[in-house]
């Protein structure tokens, strides 16, 4: 693969903070930065020397982007998979609409994931009245996805037994997945992987996640398991990259669940739970799917420190702009992502500490105690 130098444009479908950071690190670098998000006040447009600020199917703004960069990624999986198709004619394009079109939909995923071998949650497909009549008792509890658009826990409906199955499928009318709910001592973890045009694989570090209400909120590189399980979730990230023939920045979701690892599901981007990787890592997640995208050399990412990190949802900013003081005086680093309507459930921000584990351990839980109001852990 040619190596696209600066200061040639490279750019961004969708303008979010992923978008933003994925464009800071290429600016930093010398490239000349694109983003094409319908959105006026999108994140990205902050670093980008153009904002396309037109819908993706325009096609002014398909000529405008292909006119002006060398070569494009994603910062959302919900792209249409023609637009990515038709773009990669003119330019260089990472990740392939194949691959993206795999992620963006649960059906393909977990058929890919399942007939590839990888461990996944019991499931099954819903599209009926009848395939909902048709679920065995022994699935129940089980969560109920939209097979596409869904992100943060969004479009997700817990449900008991066949009837409230029926029920939820019935409100949604939409192509679903039902899964096996696990237990409520399921631990999640994740791992951001590269992978280059040559097949090489590049691998971040584990972080153990936690979400409430289907959103991240705070994530760490800090597992308490044994080095076998993150092993082997590694060696499992590195694979389905190699199967997936992927070429660009892959998160991968896990389950672990009473001694058992399942792939929950898979992102054609960086991740959330990877932004640590800007503060502790050797190159963060940004650079390394700026590097893929424009052929450079890549090599395995060092972790300088352990990181800890937690998101600041729009549930926090309920009154206002909170007092950032004591966060900012015990070496918390602060990202703001530059987006007005602080919603409930919104990506407001986060922030990271990053050093020896016992510090930023008591750090970052006391800061998340505090700003989600929360007695305990
Ligand atoms: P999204 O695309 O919204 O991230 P996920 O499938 O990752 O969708 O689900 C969001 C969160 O909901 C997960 O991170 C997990 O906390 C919870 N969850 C999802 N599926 C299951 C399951 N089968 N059992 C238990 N919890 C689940
Ligand atoms: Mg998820």
């Amino acid at each position: 693969m040619s190596v696209i130098f600066p200061p040639a444009a490279v750019g961004v479908l969708g303008g979010g903070q992923l978008g933003r950071f994925f464009l800071q690190s290429a600016r930093r670098q010398g490239y000349r930065t694109v983003v094409w998000d319908p959105d006026p006040m999108c994140p990205a447009r902050m670093d980008s020397d153009v904002h396309i600020c037109l819908p993706y199917d325009s096609s002014d703004a398909f000529k405008e982007f292909s006119n002006l960069c060398k070569a494009a990624t994603i910062e959302f999986e919900n792209v249409p998979s023609l637009l990515l198709s038709s773009l990669s004619s003119k330019l260089r394009v990472s990740p392939s609409a194949n691959a993206v079109e795999i992620c963006s939909n649960r059906i393909l995923e977990k058929s890919f994931l399942k007939s590839n071998g990888f461990p996944v949650v019991d499931y099954c497909e819903i599209s009926s009245e009848e395939d909902c009549r048709l679920v065995p008792s022994s699935m129940f509890p089980a969560i109920l996805k939209t097979a596409r658009m869904g992100y943060d826990g969004r479009g997700q409906f817990t449900v008991l037994d066949s009837s409230a199955l029926l029920e939820a499928w019935l409100s949604l009318g939409v192509e679903c997945v039902l899964e096996k709910r696990l237990s409520s001592e399921m631990i999640e973890f994740s791992v951001v992987t590269g992978r280059l045009d040559s097949g090489q694989v590049v691998l971040f570090p584990v972080t153990r996640n936690l979400h409430r209400g289907g959103i991240l909120c705070y994530s760490s590189t800090i597992c308490n398991i044994d080095n076998d399980v993150t092993d082997q979730l590694c060696h499992i990230a590195s694979l389905i990259a190699q199967r997936l023939y992927y070429v660009g920045v892959l998160s991968i979701e896990f389950f672990y669940d009473r001694s058992k690892l399942y792939v929950n599901e898979m992102a054609p981007r960086p991740h959330n739970t990877g932004h640590y990787t800007m503060d502790a890592m050797s190159y963060s997640q940004f650079d390394c799917q700026q590097k893929i995208l424009c052929g450079l050399e890549v090599f395995q990412p060092r972790k300088l420190n352990d990181a800890a990190m937690v998101n600041l949802l729009g549930d926090g900013f309920s009154n206002g702009v909170p007092d950032w003081s004591s966060l900012l005086n015990s070496g918390g680093r602060l990202y703001i992502y530059g987006k007005y309507d602080a919603r409930p459930g919104r990506k407001m921000g986060h922030v990271t500490w990053s050093g020896v584990p016992e510090y930023i351990l008591d750090a970052s839980i006391e800061f998340y105690r505090d700003f989600y109001n929360l007695e305990d852990r």
